[in-house]
């Protein structure tokens, strides 16, 4: 999540789960200059889009997204009709907020078929998205669009793109440095070639599962993607190319 506050604009990323609405309204009120505007959302899964109804009803923000967003968020019943983004970009769109202009960049194919990184220009700081997961194995949404390769690409060219000042806020875990984000690029290359090589001498996912990835990746794994789950995404998605 990140706020973005000039004397004319709020600007909110991503507005986490409904029951969290009135507790970010609460800051919105304490660092914000003037109403809030727009809220960007990175993408369409429900821990970044669960407060949209209310930003759009009860605070009147404009909600900006990838257009996938919105068709994904719309085949859903269940999700209010008021948080459906209405604003919605392809490859790139840029907001101006007067003293700050940001810059929204798709990615395809890499966590989702949706996801928008946040660029604030002239500031040195991205918001990524759950294009990175800090130290921890990450989703790659396989069942929406996502890909391994997808998010290698991203994270590629989106440090291409960064200095080691650049500021990075991530989907998940603490502010992070460019450093942090190639330390993912290089286990999601290292973890794959493994995969890729139990795949070629012919062991089956359960084997592979078994056998493990190896103390050296051992930190990485959470509750939400432990290693199990790390090796089943590499190997579904190997298979699927
Ligand atoms: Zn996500």
């Amino acid at each position: 999540m990140m706020l973005v506050a000039t004397p004319q604009h709020t600007l909110l990323v991503d507005a986490q789960f409904a029951r969290m609405a009135e507790a970010i309204s609460g800051k919105i009120s304490e660092l914000g200059q003037a109403p809030l505007s727009y809220l960007v959302n990175t993408h369409f899964h429900g821990d970044h889009v669960g407060a949209n109804a209310y930003m759009n009803e009860t605070l009147g923000a404009t909600i900006v997204a990838h257009r996938n967003v919105r068709t994904r968020l719309a085949a859903d019943s269940e999700f209010p009709r008021a948080g459906l983004p209405t604003v919605l970009g392809h490859n790139s769109l840029q907001i101006n907020l007067g003293e700050y202009s940001l810059t929204l960049e798709h990615y395809p194919t890499a966590h989702t078929d949706g996801d928008m990184v946040v660029w604030v220009e002239g500031a040195n700081i991205v918001h990524v998205g759950d294009l990175f997961f800090v130290d921890r194995f990450p989703f790659v949404d396989l069942n929406s669009g996502g890909t391994v390769q997808g998010y290698i690409n991203a994270i590629a060219a989106l440090t291409a793109k960064m200095d080691d000042d650049t500021q990075i806020v991530p989907g998940h875990g603490p502010l992070m440095n460019k450093a942090g984000y190639l330390r993912l690029h290089d286990m999601i290359i290292e973890t794959r070639e493994q995969v890729r090589a139990w795949h070629a001498a012919g062991a089956d996912v359960d084997t592979m599962v078994a056998t493990g990835l190896g103390e050296q990746w051992a930190d990485w794994s959470w509750n939400f993607i432990n290693e199990e789950r790390w090796i089943r995404t590499l190997y579904n998605d190997h298979l699927a190319q």
